[in-house]
């Protein structure tokens, strides 16, 4: 049975959806929003022979009328560019106001086309389909989308929902190991910064986590639909960062810097993100904030789903060091950490120069 969570975000609301094999069921789906026929879907390189035939059966079948668009897989479609080719593409089609765009894929085509469903003509109805284990749990949850600039990423965007989110876990098993590895970072990372539960979860059944293929089907979709319902709280108390939304940025501080100073690819954002949670753990422990034992704990998880846990490679602690000094979460040039106190708690909070820079030269010696 597919688990729904009602995303409520002021005046607005849709159905956060995780069943598996829901993607056979979109069409159903689609109907209950009252769409007009033509349904406009954009999907990537990779995905698009997996699963677009399949879908456009049933789509048409079901009485829609579905247009494609593929981009090439990979980061560099999230350009001005891509933006520019999609907007050729509705606008010579004439699509209107109140048909829909689907978002078929992971972040990226999920960031590109909420940018896009944004912005053409002022926004109109997006459907996100996130197909990789990190938009399932993340990216397609929180309405932040957008397109990178030549100076930095996602320097261009903006903030909007779609009015439905379908996460279909049966098509990660497509999914490339390490793309999928990655996504467990985001996964523990909830464990670390709210749900204890979840943590525990993960621990007890890491090893058949670990070997994906053969992990239970309802436990997956257990654990995908509690992190977005954990993300969903977390934003519908703090859509815009203000406040609450600062603790999703666990791990990223440092994991940010790593990604940026090694000039991207080199590390998966989720790699990045394990590391900066393996040192911001350090961090806290060495505050007194974290127990070792609890520390071991997070480290021994993260290593066990396949997630690095030591830094290897040439970074220079101090160019990670100058990079977090310009972080985007520095507000009036304080960094503002998140610290866990505990499996499941944490804090956000400014940390001692003296002991951010002893463990991340250590860290990155
Ligand atoms: P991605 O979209 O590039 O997908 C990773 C790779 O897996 C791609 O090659 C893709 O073609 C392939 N793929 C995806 N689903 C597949 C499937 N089911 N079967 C086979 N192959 C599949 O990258 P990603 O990791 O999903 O997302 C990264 C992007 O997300 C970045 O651009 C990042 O900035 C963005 N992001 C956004 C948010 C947000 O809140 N909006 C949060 C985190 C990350
Ligand atoms: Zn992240």
């Amino acid at each position: 049975a597919p688990m729904v969570r009602r995303v409520q975000l002021g005046p607005d609301s849709y159905d956060a959806i995780v069943e598996w094999g829901g993607i056979g069921r979109l069409a159903t789906y689609l109907k209950r929003l009252q769409l007009p026929p033509r349904i406009f879907m954009v999907t990537d390189s990779n995905i698009h022979d997996l699963y677009v035939p399949g879908l456009i059966t049933q789509l048409t079948d079901a009485g829609f009328e579905p247009h494609v668009y593929t981009i090439p897989a990979g980061e560099a479609s999230k350009s001005q560019q891509q933006l520019n080719a999609l907007y050729d593409w509705l606008i010579e089609q004439y699509a209107e106001r109140r048909e829909a765009i689907i978002a078929l894929g992971g972040g990226v085509v999920g960031d590109l086309v909420g940018y896009v469903a944004a912005t053409y003509l002022r926004g109109v109805p997006l459907v996100q389909i996130p197909t990789s284990l990190l938009a399932q749990v993340d990216s397609a949850i929180g309405g932040k989308c957008g397109i990178n600039h030549p100076k930095g990423k996602n320097l261009i965007g903006a903030f909007y929902h779609p009015r439905l989110m379908l996460a279909d876990p049966a098509v990660l098993l497509t999914l490339p190991a390490r793309q999928r590895i990655e996504g467990w970072a985001e996964i523990v990372k909830y464990g670390i910064i709210l749900d204890a539960e979840l943590f525990a979860l993960l621990e007890k059944h890491v090893d058949v986590l670990h070997d994906f293929n053969h992990s239970p089907t309802a436990l997956l979709c257990q654990i995908i639909a509690r992190c977005i319902d954990l993300k969903v709280t977390v934003i519908e108390e703090d859509e815009r960062e203000q406040g609450r939304r600062a603790i999703l940025n666990y791990g990223h501080t440092i994991g940010h810097a790593l990604e940026n100073v090694s000039g991207y690819g080199e590390w998966l954002h989720g790699e990045a993100v394990s590391l900066g949670m393996v040192a911001a753990a350090q961090l806290a422990q060495e505050a007194g904030m974290f127990s070792a034992a609890e520390a071991i704990r997070q480290n021994t998880l993260l290593a066990k789903l396949g997630l690095p846990t030591a830094y290897r490679g040439d970074v220079q602690a101090r160019d990670i060091l100058a990079k977090i000094q310009l972080d985007k979460k520095v507000v009036g040039k304080r960094v503002r950490w998140v610290m866990p106190r505990h499996i499941g708690e944490v804090v956000v909070t400014p940390m001692p120069d003296e002991i951010v820079q002893r463990v991340v030269t250590t860290f990155f010696a």
